[in-house]
């Protein structure tokens, strides 16, 4: 496996970064995954203009311009080739002189890319959804950048996990934000809602893909905010991510969701999203 890091392309084994590099001690930097189906990067334009995003948020230079980001993927596919996978971008303010929070003079970033295989997901997921919990949101109040910094998502993922469900749903002041690392949507009175774009959650790609379909294919949808209680009375309720796509959620703490089955608007939607793939796939998308 080759991966890509400050300039050179390397075996996994090989690479290394120095332990007074911030990302590994202060959690400074941020990051990006995209999806590859076909070899086609998914919603390439989408991904580069939130990287881009995030690093001028937390005031990081970027290293590369989109030209020179593009070709350090390509070469990446060609010497990691597979069915689908994804890229894990991550950039770092950079290696200090001394341990100290505020940034000193003369750094430079440190740049990882790698590509790791997407796991499908199970059958079994699709036929009867997914559990999820519901959680406080311990998280900064700008969930908006792409950071590094994941030990809430982390610690809200693992209580989950240790719970018997997949993802845990994050409440903050009483609202439904988003998922430890996904995005979330409701269909109430046959309407799908998913809240707003704003600094308490990540502007997740497939989000915006699943509101860009639904709209083709004149499924009403809402950007709304979405109270905690709201969640027991949603006939469905999605998640969504680049790496796992649309996943129904059938049971929430505990209790099921609509009938406990994956619904029909999620069915619809999973549809719209495949024929997405299978477009981007032939180089169409
Ligand atoms: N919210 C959070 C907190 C996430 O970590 C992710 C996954 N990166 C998402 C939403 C979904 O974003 P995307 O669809 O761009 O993968």
């Amino acid at each position: 496996k080759t991966l890509f890091l400050n300039g050179r392309y390397l075996p996994e084994g090989e690479a290394s970064v120095s332990v007074l590099d911030r990302g590994f001690l202060f959690g400074d930097g941020v990051y990006e995954v995209i999806p590859v189906f076909g070899g086609h990067p998914f919603r390439l334009d989408q991904h580069m203009d939130r990287l881009v995003r995030s690093l001028a948020e937390v005031r990081i230079p970027d290293p590369y311009d989109r030209e020179e980001w593009i070709a350090v993927f390509q070469r990446l596919l060609e010497e990691n080739p597979g069915g689908d996978r994804s890229l894990y971008i991550q950039v770092t303010r950079g290696v200090m002189a001394r341990r100290d929070h505020a940034f000193s003079e003369g750094l430079s970033p440190t740049v990882l890319v790698m590509v790791s295989p997407i796991i499908p997901p199970d059958p079994a997921v699709l036929e009867q959804g997914i559990s999820a919990v519901v959680l406080e949101d311990h998280r900064w109040s700008r969930c908006d950048i792409k950071a590094i910094t994941l030990l809430p998502n982390v610690l809200a993922r693992q209580q989950a996990v240790e719970w018997g469900a997949t993802e845990a749903i994050l409440v903050r002041n009483g609202q439904a934000i988003e998922g430890a690392a996904s995005n979330l949507f409701l269909v109430v009175d046959g309407v799908v809602v998913t809240p707003p774009k704003d600094r308490q959650l990540l502007a997740g790609i497939t989000r915006d893909l699943v509101l860009e379909l639904a709209g083709e294919a004149g499924i009403p949808v809402m950007e709304a905010p979405i109270p905690a209680d709201r969640l027991r009375e949603a006939s469905e309720i999605w998640l969504t991510s680049s790496t796992r796509e649309i996943l129904p959620v059938t049971r929430l703490d505990g209790s099921a969701v609509g009938d406990g089955r994956p619904g029909p608007l999620w069915a619809r939607m999973h549809a719209l999203y495949q024929d997405y793939k299978a477009r981007l796939r032939e180089g169409g998308a």
